[in-house]
């Protein structure tokens, strides 16, 4: 499996491109920003982008979507449970100081357990709402990798203080979705470093018992 992964925007938010190398199919996670850089990646790989996915509707991971979709026709996919905060764009926009992204439009829900595929490689959809009501993480079960988006990251987990977050929520989407998956699934945060969830599971703070 192709995985480049880029810091984006002024956030840095981590963008996935996922490819296959047989049918050079792809997904790219979180176009927040930089779609030019994401395109160079793209077409260095020779890749054709099917889907556009994105783990929440924070400007930081899906301030781009659109552009992208502009230049490759594939759909934007995203939870529903999102969509107040996909109007509310410009206002986020507001908060980090950065021009408002247009409107976005979901093409395709991200529901629980739905699959994503870039050629043979398959992501399972889990919801785990906290840092947003639609919060996703899509874990390729095959590769032992889970692009987590802002629930969890090395040493910390997702900001719960924004519109939509609730805190009791995400410490239960952790233990009941995030940390039933192996610690050997390298995690792919939403910001900072990789890291697994057996290194989380023994030394982040927020999932101490
Ligand atoms: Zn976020």
């Amino acid at each position: 499996m192709i995985h480049e992964i880029i810091p984006v925007g002024p956030l840095q938010c981590n963008c996935s491109i996922v490819g296959d190398e047989q049918s050079r199919e792809a997904i790219v996670i979180d176009p927040g920003d930089d779609i030019e850089q994401v395109m160079a990646i793209v077409r260095r790989h020779n890749l054709t982008v099917k889907q556009i996915a994105v783990t929440h509707a924070h400007i930081d991971h899906v301030g781009g979507a659109m552009k992208l979709k502009n230049l490759t026709g594939a759909p934007v996919l995203l939870n529903q449970k999102d969509s107040m905060l996909l109007k509310m764009l410009p206002v986020q926009a507001a908060w980090i100081g950065v021009a408002p992204p247009g409107s976005v439009k979901i093409d395709e829900p991200l529901r629980d357990a739905d699959k994503l595929r870039a050629g043979s490689h398959e992501a399972t959809v889990i919801h785990t709402p906290g840092h947003t009501q639609g919060s996703v993480c899509l874990y390729f079960e095959a590769e032992k990798t889970l692009v987590a988006g802002d629930t969890l990251f090395a040493g910390s987990i997702g900001r719960t203080d924004l519109p939509g977050g609730d805190y009791k929520q995400i410490l239960t989407s952790l233990h009941d979705r995030v940390l039933a998956l192996p610690d050997e699934t390298l995690v792919v945060p939403g910001h900072g470093p990789n890291t697994t969830i057996g290194e989380e599971r023994q030394s982040n703070p927020f999932l101490q018992k």
